[in-house]
Order: C-alpha cells, then sequence, then structure tokens
C-alpha cells in the first residue's frame, strides 16, 4: 500500500471539510435569501392587490367594465406592474399589458383558482406571452359576501432575479476567498502538527544510524514534547551505555591482542569466531580476515584442526602439544576447553596456544648440561679410582710405575679441578650479572686487553708464537676489568691452543662511536661451519679428544660470553676450517 505522509492526510481533509462547509452555508444562504426576496416581492404584491381589491369592489357589474380596462392600464403604467381582472368564471375582463378580448380564459392559472376560492394566491412562471418569467398574486374581489371576481398583480422577477444573481456572484467570491483562506490555514495548521513529528523521524533515523550527538528540538505541544523528551532521554542513554561497552570491548581487545599466548574461539560448525594476533602471527593469517571463515579454510595446519575438533568433541579440556612447521620449527603446547554462555550452553571452543620452543630449548640445555657435567667429571675421577687402585693392588711397591701413575693421578685431579673451578666462576658471573652485584669501573680497554696478552705470552712463546696489538682510541669504556680480562685471555687462549707452532695471534682494539670492539685473530685450524651457531654452548667442543689433551674444559668460550653480556654487550665468530678463526667481542661505550 502506497503511504503519504501525515501531512497529506490532515492538509486535505482540512480543506475538504472547511469547503464544504462554505459551499453548503453559502448555498444555503443564497437560498435562504432568494425565498427572503421573493417572499417581499409576493408580499408587496399581495399589499398593492389588496389596495386596488378595494377600488375595483364596486366596479365589477357590466357598466364599469370599460373603465376597468382604463384603470389597469392607468394605475400597471403608473406602478410599473401588471394589472389583470378575472370575473370568477376565469373570463379576463381588463389588462395593463393585453386586450382582453383576445386573453383566453385564466380559470386554471393555480393563484387565479386560490383567490376564486377566497384567498390570496401566488405562483411564480414562465410567461410566454412576455418571454420571461414572472410572479402572479391574485386576490379576491369580495362584495356583500361574495366573490364577484378577482384581481391579479404580477411583476417580471427578473429585477429579483438579476439582484440574486449579483448578490449570489458576490457569495460565491467570498466562499472562494474563504476556501482560500481555510486552504492558507490548513496548511499552515498541517504543517505545524507535522513539522515537529519529521523532525522527530529525522532524529530517530539519526538515532537507529548510531549517531546520538544531536538532540531532537522540544515542540510546544504537551504529548509531542513528552515524545521528543522521552526520544533524548533514550538516545543519551544509549549514547552512554554504547560508549561503556565500546570502552570495555577495546580494552579487551587490547587485552586480548597483546597477550603472548595465542587465543583461537571457535563456533560449533568451526568457524573462526576470534583469533589474537599472537595466534595471527603463528600460523600467518591475518586475524581481521580470517574471523567469520571455518578454521580449515583460514589456517593451513591439520594439528590445529583435528585438536579444534577434538576440543570440540570433548566435554573436559583437552592438552596437546605439536609441531609447527614454519620457517624455524616451533614447539606448541595447546589447551582446548569447551566454550560456554551464562546459562552453560555450548557455544564452541576456546584454544590457547603457548609457544614452549624456547622452554623447550632451555630445558635440553639444562639436562644437557647436567649430562655434560656428569660425563665430563666421571672421565677423571674413573681415570684417579682406576690408578689409585691398581697402585693399591701393588703397582705401589714399583716405584718408577708408582710415579708414573701419580703423575697421570695429578694430572687428572688437576682438570678435575680446573672444570670444577670453571663451573663455579660461570656460575658466579650468572648470579652476580642476575643480582647486578658486578661491579663496573672506567678502564682503559686497550690496557685490559694488554695485560690479558702478558698472562697468554708465556704459553704463547713456549710455541715460538707472538701475539701483535694494535689499538686505537684512548677513551675510558664501563668495564669490569677483571672480568674483562678473563673473557679475553680465554680468546688468546684458545687462539694459541687450537694454532700451529710458529703462527702468530692479531688482537685489535677499536673505539667506535658507540662501542668498543676487541678482535683477536689467529691463523689456526679453524672451525667449520655446522658448529659456530652452537660454540659458545657449555662443554661444546669441536674436537673432544684434542680439547682434552690441550687441557681444555668446553667451558672457556661459555664463561667469555657471559662476562660480555654481562657487560651489555656481544660476542661472535667467524671462522673456515684450515683459515684461522676471528673472535670479536663487542662492547658498548656507556
Ligand atoms: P676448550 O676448553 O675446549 O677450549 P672452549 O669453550 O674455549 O673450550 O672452546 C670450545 C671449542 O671451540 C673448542 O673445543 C674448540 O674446538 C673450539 N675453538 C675455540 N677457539 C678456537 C680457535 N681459536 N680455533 C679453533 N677452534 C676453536
Amino acid at each position: 500500500m502506497r503511504r503519504h505522509g501525515l501531512f497529506w492526510h490532515i492538509f486535505p481533509t482540512y480543506l475538504v471539510i472547511t469547503a464544504l462547509t462554505v459551499v453548503a452555508v453559502s448555498w444555503y444562504g443564497s437560498i435562504a435569501l432568494r425565498s427572503f426576496f421573493y417572499e417581499h416581492a409576493e408580499g408587496d404584491l399581495r399589499a398593492r392587490a389588496l389596495l386596488l381589491e378595494e377600488r375595483l369592489r364596486g366596479e365589477l357589474d357590466g357598466r364599469g367594465r370599460e373603465s376597468l380596462q382604463v384603470l389597469a392600464v392607468e394605475l400597471g403604467r403608473a406602478t410599473d406592474t401588471r394589472i389583470t381582472i378575472i370575473l370568477p368564471d376565469g373570463l379576463v375582463v381588463a389588462d395593463t399589458d393585453e386586450d382582453p378580448a383576445v386573453m383566453e380564459n385564466h380559470a386554471d392559472r393555480p393563484e387565479i383558482v386560490e383567490a376564486i376560492r377566497g384567498s390570496a394566491g401566488s405562483a411564480i412562471r414562465y410567461s410566454h406571452t412576455l418571454g420571461m418569467n414572472r410572479m402572479y398574486v391574485a386576490v379576491p374581489i369580495n362584495s356583500d359576501g361574495k366573490v364577484r371576481g378577482a384581481v391579479r398583480i404580477s411583476l417580471p422577477t427578473t429585477a429579483i432575479d438579476d439582484e440574486f444573481l449579483r448578490i449570489r456572484q458576490r457569495i460565491a467570491i467570498a466562499a472562494l476567498v474563504m476556501v482560500v483562506i481555510a486552504a492558507g490555514v490548513s496548511f499552515a495548521v498541517a504543517r505545524r502538527i507535522t513539522r515537529p513529528l519529521v523532525e522527530m523521524r529525522r532524529g530517530a533515523l539519526r538515532y537507529a544510524q548510531g549517531r546520538f550527538g544531536h538532540r531532537l528540538p522540544v515542540p510546544a505541544s504537551l504529548e509531542l514534547a513528552s515524545l521528543s523528551e522521552t526520544l533524548n532521554h533514550m538516545a543519551e542513554e544509549l549514547d552512554r551505555q554504547i560508549s561503556t561497552i565500546r570502552q570495555q570491548r577495546a580494552e579487551q581487545d587490547a587485552v586480548f591482542y597483546s597477550m603472548k599466548e595465542g587465543v583461537i574461539a571457535v563456533d560449533t560448525d568451526e568457524r573462526l569466531l576470534t583469533i589474537n594476533r599472537a595466534a595471527g602471527e603463528l600460523f600467518e593469517v591475518d586475524p581481521v580476515s580470517a574471523t567469520g571463515r571455518s578454521i580449515q579454510e583460514a589456517i593451513r595446519n591439520t594439528d590445529i584442526h583435528a585438536f579444534t575438533s577434538r576440543t570440540l568433541l570433548s566435554s573436559d579440556p583437552v592438552e596437546e602439544e605439536f609441531e609447527l612447521l614454519a620457517d624455524t620449527r616451533r614447539l606448541l603446547h595447546a589447551r582446548g576447553a569447551a566454550l560456554r554462555d551464562k546459562k552453560g550452553h555450548r557455544l564452541g571452543g576456546v584454544i590457547v596456544l603457548n609457544d614452549i620452543t624456547r622452554v623447550h630449548q632451555l630445558e635440553k640445555v639444562r639436562s644437557d648440561f647436567v649430562a655434560n657435567v656428569s660425563h665430563e667429571l666421571r672421565t677423571p675421577v674413573t681415570l684417579i679410582q682406576g690408578f689409585v687402585e691398581t697402585l693399591l693392588d701393588g703397582a705401589i711397591d714399583d716405584a718408577d710405575e708408582s710415579r708414573r701413575f701419580l703423575h697421570i693421578v695429578h694430572r687428572h685431579s688437576g682438570r678435575l679441578n680446573a672444570i670444577i673451578e670453571d663451573l663455579l666462576y660461570l656460575s658466579r658471573i650468572e648470579q652476580d650479572a642476575g643480582d647486578s652485584r658486578i661491579a663496573f669501573d672506567r678502564a682503559l680497554v686497550a690496557g685490559v686487553v694488554e695485560t690479558a696478552i702478558d698472562v697468554c705470552l708465556p704459553r704463547a712463546r713456549e710455541k715460538d708464537m707472538h701475539i701483535d696489538l694494535t689499538a686505537t682510541g684512548d677513551s675510558l669504556t664501563r668495564v669490569n676489568a677483571q672480568l674483562l680480562e678473563h673473557a679475553v685471555v680465554n680468546l688468546l687462549d684458545n687462539a694459541v691452543k687450537y694454532s700451529e707452532r710458529g703462527s702468530s695471534i692479531g688482537v685489535d682494539v677499536k673505539e667506535q662511536e658507540t662501542d668498543v670492539l676487541i678482535r683477536v685473530r689467529d691463523h689456526g685450524v679453524g672451525i667449520a661451519p655446522e658448529h659456530l651457531p652452537r660454540l659458545f654452548e657449555r662443554f661444546y667442543r669441536v674436537d673432544k679428544a684434542r680439547s682434552r689433551e690441550l687441557g681444555g674444559t668446553g667451558l672457556g668460550l661459555a664463561i667469555a660470553k657471559h662476562i660480555v653480556q654481562a657487560h651489555g654487550g656481544n660476542i661472535d665468530v667467524e671462522s673456515a676450517p684450515g683459515k684461522g678463526s676471528v673472535f670479536t667481542i663487542v662492547l658498548p661505550r656507556i
């Protein structure tokens, strides 16, 4: 159904009612006016007729007939009316305008019928003789208590009709003016009623679109004012509640998105309800575009698909660990649970993912370390035990043999001691660095390196090696000289150990804008690339037998790394088998 605005309901209705009223009143008024005119004219004619009747009473006998005609003509001309005198049988005896002899019998004329009966009669009809409407009034002429005839006076109605027409035209113009005014007033009233409603409708539409900043004007009428105030109040309330909800939502989103753990929520059809940034990064998907899609479509990982199905099927929380094969291998720990609404209805499932790669690595490093320590300690202990037992079993009696065995025992106990000392040293650095207990002073790095060279020089000389120092800059750097010296000694010690007799070692100290470089270069055996990433791990050795033979503990580089890290710096290695190695320490200049 086609709907029209309220305006088009009010305005035409008002207009039609007003127009009908005006037309009806004008119509009735003009009719009443016309009958008033006629009655007035009729009364006038009757009065004249009665006056005439008095004069004519004695004139109706035969002798006065000619004078009657003269009288009728005279009086008729004088009063501008037509006078007709008729006998009771309808015979016309005198007439102002016509010759009575040629006039037909008037006995059937209604006004005459009335007059002959004894009372005044009147009629309006069209006169064929004169070609116009006329009003006729006839009164009886009484004499001696008998009706002797009738006198009739007539007037053309043209004057009345013309007058009436003029008045009717004026009434029509007035009515038209009234209708136009009424239309204007109706228009204004309809507008007055509908405009606030139109504004309210616009305002309500704005509210429906979520724009609550605008307030509706309050109209003058009580009902509309209260409606408008209610709408405004509703908008304020909605605005407040929506802002609160938005803020809460933003806070929740912020928490959710900045969580380190990956979170995925799915509905019962395995469609993603939400996925946070961490989960998006794990599976390389965009959280925004993935939301709403099925998990099979959005995430390319069969393990998570299977785990999601398991979560949705199980009524208890489920857990699983699986590997993620991306650029790097990652180990994920997934925990899944049912997602329920307040009433406990199942909406889907929520999965929390933890990247446990690092934890796993640390755990592995720890267990490797324990295994390595046990192994490293057991070897010399077993050897010592073996030689001591041999001595006790009788070898002690052989002086040369026992001396040889005791030398071996001495060497291995020394090694045991070296391992324990290095381990203790390492754990002390770790603890001190963790508790920020390491004391730093301002010192010249080149000076520290020089002392380290002095410490290693005797061992280098034993192998006919020389150490060349090149140093630039003379500013002081925040260091713990003792620890730094230890780290450089470890690097120089390795350079001496893993180089051929007679080769040279270069040490550079280079001050740069933000850091100081210490570089130890040798021309020794070098290291194959596959060992480089693990070289700084505790007990990691490229060639175990050789390292042991050379008295290494496998902890030298680990210690050096911890010392450098305690200084806020880092250590790196470049090496190639047969070409030598370059170890570089970078210390920040704070
Ligand atoms: P180690 O006590 O066995 O020397 P480190 O921690 O000092 O233990 O070194 C670990 C391993 O790195 C060594 O066993 C050795 O194989 C290798 N390495 C260290 N420095 C050098 C070097 N300058 N040249 C060649 N190999 C080296």
